[in-house]
């Protein structure tokens, strides 16, 4: 079995293909403001322990672990609840996945609760890749604790709002999806081009990936401009 891979590749990945083989297979990165920014919203996570409030329990930092997804990574915040806590729609779903075979854990809904800066961020082909690595941390859960876990929540810190996100079938399906292409992307070796679209001047590594984007330039006009020199270099 190969080394089990990180959850938060997931989101690299989904981001970008790109960026995800510069930073896990070529050992890249890049620090600016929203990166800075996300790893102190993390930490403030992580540091602040575990404490139970209206009866619900946080655990925070919690070590989570898929064989099955081959996955590893760390909570930011886990929320056992009570299920009398659960009212309107929700309730009878939590109800019904937390009365599984776990028994520490029968009569609490588990929660897991990500922690981001900013906004939700989207890729066009895989979606929002907040949610992906939600739902990976969720599907982690569920096999380390033999309960199901039908939702988890979104923090943004740019809001400071929670938003609730069902971990539904068709969330669970693309999740995989992007497990698999994770695994396989990293195992090639490869790094795929760059895509040069509106995700680039955001991303931590456009310095590196792409300067003459970083520089606020076109890539066309200098990609126009490098053929050109070539061409003359070549008459
Ligand atoms: S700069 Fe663009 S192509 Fe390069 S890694 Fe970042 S998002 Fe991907």
């Amino acid at each position: 079995m190969p080394e089990p891979l990180p959850i938060s590749a997931l989101q690299h990945l989904v981001f970008c293909e790109r960026q995800c083989a510069l930073i896990h297979t070529e050992g890249l990165w890049a620090e600016n403001r929203l990166t800075a920014e996300g790893t102190v919203l993390h930490e403030n996570a992580h540091e602040a322990g575990p404490e139970t409030h209206g009866g619900v329990r946080v655990a925070r930092g919690l070590d989570m672990r898929s064989e099955a997804l081959n996955l590893v990574g760390k909570s930011d915040v886990v929320e056992f609840t009570p299920l009398e806590a659960f009212h309107g729609p929700i309730a009878e779903t939590v109800r019904a996945a937390a009365s599984g075979p776990g028994p520490p854990l029968v009569g609490w809904g588990v929660l897991p609760v990500e922690y981001k800066r900013g906004r939700s961020k989207t890729s066009p082909e895989w979606g929002d890749c907040d949610r992906v690595q939600l739902c990976a941390q969720a599907l982690c859960l569920e096999e380390m604790l033999g309960v199901e876990v039908p939702e988890g929540r979104l923090f943004y810190g740019q809001t400071r709002r929670r938003t609730d996100v069902p971990i539904d079938g068709a969330l669970r399906d693309l999740t995989r999806r992007a497990v698999a292409r994770l695994h396989a992307l990293l195992a090639s070796g490869e790094t795929p081009p760059a895509v040069n679209d509106a995700r680039c001047p955001n991303c931590s590594l456009v310095k590196l990936c792409l300067p003459q984007v970083a520089a606020g330039r076109s890539a066309a006009a200098w990609i126009d401009r490098r053929l050109n020199t070539l061409d003359r270099e070549a008459a």
